[in-house]
């Protein structure tokens, strides 16, 4: 009887016990889906089978004994807590991936003027489908442009490896070019150069300075035509200059943009 009592007592500290982990636990995983994942906009977690408990009669052993239900419910909740656990340090294997990916993002992704800003000649030549102000033809700028003398530095605007650079062709396209592989489906095009300072395989660090703007290729005068390219299509690069000035200088930018353009229209840009 004695023996039989005492166990009971255990069993009812060691119910104590599991329940106060159970707290913790609960607290861990608010904090985990309310602070944590909601600062890299993850989803909350769920696992299949996580939840769901198994039947009662999984932990049973018999029904003949006193201390039967006691016993089940002892393991179920300590079979519970254990689940818990592995569900908290998958999240964390996942969290722990996604915070170095936004790490090398933040630094890939272009972000910063492909040239100083000091010196920009004028507006910047808008992207986009417009009318051509000379040949009163609509042509498909894939990038922007930015006028400045021959010779000013052209920067890499994020980390990444340079991918191909050319010389091109004497009158016509980009000329001397520079494509930079950022990853995360992005790249960047630098072209019409005077002279290109990368090789291909290259890896660069955004402000690297990767050449110098020219008039080369199908080009009417010095400037630096830039496009930024997500999932190998074209996107306003205007959008890719944040990190460089705020709302409204960029809404400055963007009303000054201009339908100049640098191109000559029979470049096949
Ligand atoms: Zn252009």
């Amino acid at each position: 009887m004695r023996e039989t009592d005492y166990l009971f007592e255990q069993y009812r500290l060691l119910d104590g016990a599991i329940e106060a982990t159970h707290a913790t636990l609960d607290e861990l995983h608010h904090r985990d889906n309310r602070v944590y994942r909601s600062l890299f906009a993850a989803d909350t977690i769920a696992i299949e089978g996580i939840y769901t408990d198994y039947s009662d009669q999984f932990y049973r052993y018999g029904d003949e004994f006193p201390y039967s239900d006691m016993v089940a419910s002892s393991w179920r909740e300590l079979d519970r807590a254990g689940r818990m656990l592995y569900r908290q340090s998958v999240s964390l294997d996942e969290l722990q991936l996604m915070s170095k990916d936004k790490e090398q993002m933040s630094v890939a992704i272009p972000a910063i003027w492909p040239i100083p800003k000091s010196a920009l000649k004028s507006g910047i030549g808008a992207y986009g489908r417009r009318l051509h102000p000379i040949y009163k033809r609509y042509i498909d700028h894939k990038g922007i442009d930015m006028a400045a003398k021959t010779g000013t530095p052209i920067y890499a605007t994020g980390n990444g490896t340079i991918e191909m650079t050319d010389v091109g062709r004497r009158r016509s396209g980009y000329g001397q070019q520079v494509l930079i592989d950022h990853g995360f489906g992005y790249q960047t095009r630098y072209a019409h150069l005077s002279k290109i300072l990368v090789e291909e395989g290259q890896q660069v660090v955004r402000g690297e300075v990767i050449g110098e703007v020219g008039n080369t290729g199908g080009s009417t005068g010095p400037h630096l035509h830039y496009e930024v390219l997500y999932m190998k299509r074209n996107v306003d690069p205007i959008n890719y200059f944040r990190r460089d000035m705020d709302e409204a200088e960029l809404e400055r930018i963007i009303e000054q943009a201009v339908t100049t353009t640098f191109e000559r229209l029979e470049s096949n840009e």
